[in-house]
């Protein structure tokens, strides 16, 4: 093993945000011998940030299980978490286009539901002794150039030697590092997930499913013990907020999921009706970030979807918030706050930015599917050519038929290696 640098000059640290990018952070700092503190806006601890709360599950790609296990924490996901053994691509016809194996030297991709998710990260947190300041809401902060100081909802101030925003899409920390930085832009459709108790389907045994509504976009998996999930993105013209679309009530909702999927020969109109309305979780506006130019200012930096926020559909949100966490630890360990805020952005900036265009921009089957976050379903004529074009594009490239992930999925971050 390499010889330890001395400590860093970060000795105290103020995580801003208790979802998954600030309690990895907290607990990477904390192995790297640094001090921190969360402060989470609300009380719970499965918080109600973007896409939190009853209903919803998610997918934990194997590069962010790898950056949990630099923490020693990857049993969070491991115990809770049911793994994926591959992507299957349908059309709403029921046709099957394609079936993507994950890379077999890899741990699998594993489907978490989402309050199991922050109960074990919020367990581990608090088995590792690190303070988590919840219904603590940043209203502001100072950076004296020797520390920061943050100003709290209930009138309250802390300090440390750093602070990291951890806050978010709609991030208060980005706007206090740059008051130019771009807002979240509409992306023209309604985010549901849910998770039925009980359906009546068969189990798809491992497989996730991706479906080209007629309409609207559905992803689903059902499990060996009967109950299920899924995912769908609804177009919807107006912008409406999360709570908007919330007051209109999960009823409502379901009925006019039904009738949106009424005519796909998908199990998207069983799962539907099986869903009771109290499992359904109405996560509101999709939204798209345009590039963060600026992540870190003086003694301020950011991490997660504040940093960097992906769609919904690229199943990497999280995986990508942790190693950030974590990269951000190491830096701050080995180098000064200024040179480790920079040190991070350079190991990370290439990294998200690739993930970033594959998710939005480049036509493979995988992004094609995250790309279904656009407002417009496909024509009757862009529908047949992608059912036809799909099954050819993904068996290009090996015997075995087309890979789920591979780049994406294969990056491990070494904990011991010194930075700088
Ligand atoms: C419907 C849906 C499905 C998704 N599916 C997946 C998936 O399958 N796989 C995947 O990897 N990713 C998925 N994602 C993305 C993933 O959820 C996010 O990328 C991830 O949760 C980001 O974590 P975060 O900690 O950066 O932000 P958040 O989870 O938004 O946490 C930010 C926290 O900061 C708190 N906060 C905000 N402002 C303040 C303030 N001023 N002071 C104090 N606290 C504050 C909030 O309350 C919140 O708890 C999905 C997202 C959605 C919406």
């Amino acid at each position: 093993m390499t010889a330890r640098t001395p400590a860093s000059s970060t000795r105290t640290a103020l995580v801003i945000g208790g979802g998954i990018a600030g309690l990895v952070a907290a607990m990477a700092l904390h192995k790297a011998g640094i001090e921190a503190s969360v402060y989470e806006a609300y009380d719970d601890a499965v918080p109600r940030g973007r896409g939190s709360g009853r209903g919803g599950g998610m997918t934990i790609a194997p590069n962010g299980q790898q950056a949990l296990e630099a923490i020693d924490a990857a049993q969070t996901v491991r115990a809770i978490g049911t793994p994926v053994t591959a992507l299957g691509l349908r059309s709403w016809t029921g046709r099957h286009l394609a079936q993507l194996s994950p890379p077999e030297e890899l741990p699998a991709t594993r489907f978490v539901w989402r309050t199991e998710l922050y109960e074990a990260i919020a367990r581990e947190t608090a088995n590792r002794e690190i303070p988590v300041h919840r219904g603590k809401r940043l209203l502001d902060a100072t950076d004296t150039g020797a520390g920061v100081t943050a100003r709290l909802s209930d009138g309250s101030l802390a300090r440390a030697d750093i602070l990291i925003g951890a806050d978010g899409l709609r991030s208060t920390v980005r706007k206090l590092i740059d008051p130019t930085t771009p807002k979240p832009h509409y992306a023209g459709t309604l985010t549901f997930t849910a998770r039925v108790p009980s359906t009546e389907l068969p189990s798809t045994s491992g497989v996730l499913y991706m479906c080209y509504g007629k309409r609207a976009y559905f992803a689903y998996q059902i499990f060996d013990d009967g109950s299920a999930a899924w995912f769908a993105n609804l177009p919807h013209r107006e912008p409406m907020t999360s709570a908007e679309a919330q007051a209109v009530g999960a009823g409502e909702w379901l009925k006019r999921l039904g009738e949106a999927f009424a005519s796909d020969r998908t199990p998207a109109p069983d799962l539907v009706r099986d869903t009771p309305a109290e499992d359904l979780l109405i996560t509101g506006p999709t939204e798209t970030m345009p590039p963060i130019q600026t992540w870190s200012r003086g003694r301020m930096t950011l991490i997660g979807d504040a940093a960097h926020a992906t769609p919904p559909t690229s199943g990497q949100g999280a995986s990508l918030a942790s190693e950030s966490a974590v990269e951000l630890a190491r830096c701050l360990r080995d180098l000064p706050p200024g040179k480790a805020f920079k040190a991070y952005e350079s190991l990370r900036r290439p990294r998200v930015d690739r993930i970033l265009k594959h998710t939005t921009a480049t036509p493979t089957a995988t992004s094609a599917a995250a790309r279904t976050a656009t407002p417009k379903p496909a024509g009757p004529v862009s529908r047949a050519l992608r059912d036809a074009l799909l099954p050819v594009a993904t068996k290009v490239g090996g015997a075995g038929g087309a890979v789920w992930g591979t780049w994406q999925f294969d990056h491990r971050i070494d904990w011991e290696e010194r930075v700088g």
